[in-house]
């Protein structure tokens, strides 16, 4: 079995296997522009953020009804648990599918049904955490965070995500704010493809309390050493910067320079059916191409328990904890 774990930088609409996709097609009546699943998965080879998110988006056209999501998310929850994933903060973009006329009331009714059997079913717990699209507008981020508001019962926090350059953290100063007076918890994309200028903004501007990929806050030492000291966790992804050439290959991977540095860094899959592998694929990657010791994996598999929003369940952090102390590598 694998380390036990936590995912927190996951995107649910990420998940969907070419099986699934024409498994869904078929049960809506929605024609996919590929031949059969071996033609869709040839086509998750892009080889760049944009060919990315076109695919990721006109594939979301076969999730339609609450039961979509349900399958979706259980499919994930499934595959995550197999390697040892034992607590699930998961995204989702409500705007992708708001725009094409699916209520965000089906989203998260959907998905809920899912996660509220999670643990009894995988054994993994969950929170569900609701991202804008920084592409859109900063009035649509309101508008979305306006209509979950009678759902906010089943949401822990915001996020933001989709394509960085041009769309700085400042942008959404506005719905962050409100999103704190709601009592949600902050995380935000931030120097994955845009620089380490908007981790630092992610986090005096919007107030985050965690920083998704962040990788490029190594261009920047004083960043580096203030995300040490105030123990802000970065959730790396380390399969997804490979294939969207945020670097080479898993061996330029600057994870071992960031644990070095004392950062609370985490180890991620993000779109795990478009990057070629689920949470413990990406340990065993790094692992593998960085050579990392077992005590440095015991040290990602912790962080990833810290780094969790399980304030409200400390008793069930201190027992995962435990499993990671516990565990055999
Ligand atoms: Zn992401």
């Amino acid at each position: 079995m694998p380390v036990p774990k936590a995912e927190l930088h996951l995107h649910i609409e990420g998940t969907l296997e070419p099986e699934l996709a024409f498994a869904l097609a078929a049960r809506n009546g929605v024609t996919l522009p590929h031949a059969d699943t071996a033609a869709l998965r040839e086509a998750y080879r892009f080889s760049d953020l944009q060919s990315f998110l076109d695919l990721y988006y006109a594939l979301m056209a076969v999730l339609r009804t609450p039961r979509d999501f349900t399958d979706l998310a259980d499919a994930y929850l499934e595959r995550a648990a197999a390697q040892g994933v034992r607590h699930a903060e998961i995204f989702f973009d409500p705007q992708a599918h708001t725009a094409r006329g699916v209520p965000i009331g089906t989203v998260i009714e959907g998905l809920a049904a899912s996660l509220d059997r999670a643990e009894e079913r995988y054994g993994v717990s969950t929170r569900l955490i609701l991202c804008f699209l920084r592409d859109e507008s900063a009035e649509s981020a309101l508008a979305t965070l306006e209509e979950a508001k009678p759902y906010l019962d089943r949401i822990t926090g915001v996020g933001l995500d989709s394509a960085e350059i041009g769309h700085p953290p400042a942008k959404f100063a506005a719905v962050y704010e409100e999103a704190a007076r709601l009592g949600l918890r902050r995380v935000a994309h931030a120097g994955e493809e845009g620089p380490a200028a908007y981790v630092r903004e992610a986090l005096d501007v919007l107030g985050v309390e965690r920083i998704d990929h962040g990788l490029r806050c190594m261009e920047d030492p004083g960043l580096v050493e203030r995300l040490a000291r105030e123990r802000i966790p970065l959730t790396l992804c380390p399969l997804s910067n490979v294939r969207l050439r945020v670097i080479d290959t898993l061996a330029d991977h600057p994870l071992r320079q960031m644990l070095d540095a004392g950062l609370l860094v985490t180890v991620n899959s993000d779109d795990p059916a478009y990057f070629g592998g689920y949470a413990g694929d990406n340990y065993d990657g790094v692992r593998d191409a960085l050579g990392l010791t077992p005590d440095q994996l015991r040290t990602l598999a912790r962080h990833s328990f810290e780094a969790s929003f399980l304030e409200d369940d400390e008793p069930r952090r201190a027992r995962y904890l435990a499993e990671v102390e516990a565990y055999t590598f």
